[in-house]
């Protein structure tokens, strides 16, 4: 098989999506989501925190309860379930006791695949994220929640060092109107927001990481080093 086959769906799994703020798995990964709900999937959005710090002039339990609205919006284009944890923005906890917490959602869901963050990242609720995700699939398995079967890491802007795309996921036209509508259901992702053209930079890795694929469009995602080990009977 070679890196750049993008499997076929099987219907009926799930997988949950952990992010450390509301938008952050929607933007990066939404489309591959939503190409797994329309294929039968079930996709469970995890936000660790509303990402409520980000609007200068509005307070942050103002913001939040904005941020909880389109979170719920953006859920639903993609067909997705959602699920808040109740940490603030800026502030979750890169602990054994939240890594706990997150088990737990595991052990409800049973997800099959994982998606969190890379581990490099200049948020530390990021950086933080992938620790509690890679911590939670581990505690949840020695708990005897062993569905798991991976752990992908999507490309995310702020999440670029050391970063190596991997996995290559190819989806539809249709998969990108639907990311579209979810990621514009905030507010943030409009340039004029923070100056930062998320759904510009986001289309375009799109186009990139599809044309790598030879598809029409694509996502990629890194893995821990020893998931790249192959092991082969003879030489191809
Ligand atoms: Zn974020």
């Amino acid at each position: 098989m070679s890196a750049l086959c993008v499997c076929a769906s099987g219907a009926g799994r799930t997988i949950l999506a952990i992010g450390a703020h509301a938008g952050d798995m929607e933007l990066t990964c939404g489309a591959l989501l939503a190409k797994h709900t329309r294929l039968g999937d079930r996709v469970v959005l995890l936000h660790l925190s509303l990402g409520e710090r980000g609007k200068p002039g509005t307070s942050p339990e103002e913001y939040g309860a904005q941020k909880r609205r389109e979170a719920e919006a953006a859920a639903k284009a993609l067909g997705a379930e959602v699920r808040f944890g109740p940490w603030k923005d800026g502030d979750v906890p890169q602990s054994d006791d939240v890594a706990r917490w997150v088990a737990e959602q595991i052990k409800v869901e049973k997800p099959t695949t994982v998606i969190t963050h890379w581990k490099n990242s200049i948020h530390k609720d990021h950086a933080a994220a992938y620790v509690l995700a890679n911590n939670a699939v581990l505690f949840a398995a020695i708990e005897g929640t062993r569905t798991v079967k991976a752990v992908y890491f999507t490309e995310n802007w702020e999440d670029a060092e050391g970063f190596q795309p991997y996995i290559y996921a190819g989806f539809t036209e249709e998969d990108c109107q639907s990311w579209r509508k979810a990621v514009l259901a905030y507010e943030f992702t409009h340039a004029a927001f923070s100056g930062f053209d998320y759904i510009r930079y986001y289309e375009g890795m799109q186009k990139v990481r599809g044309a790598q694929a030879r598809q029409p469009f694509a996502i990629a995602f890194d893995v821990e080093a020893m998931s790249k080990r192959r092991v082969i009977e003879t030489l191809p």
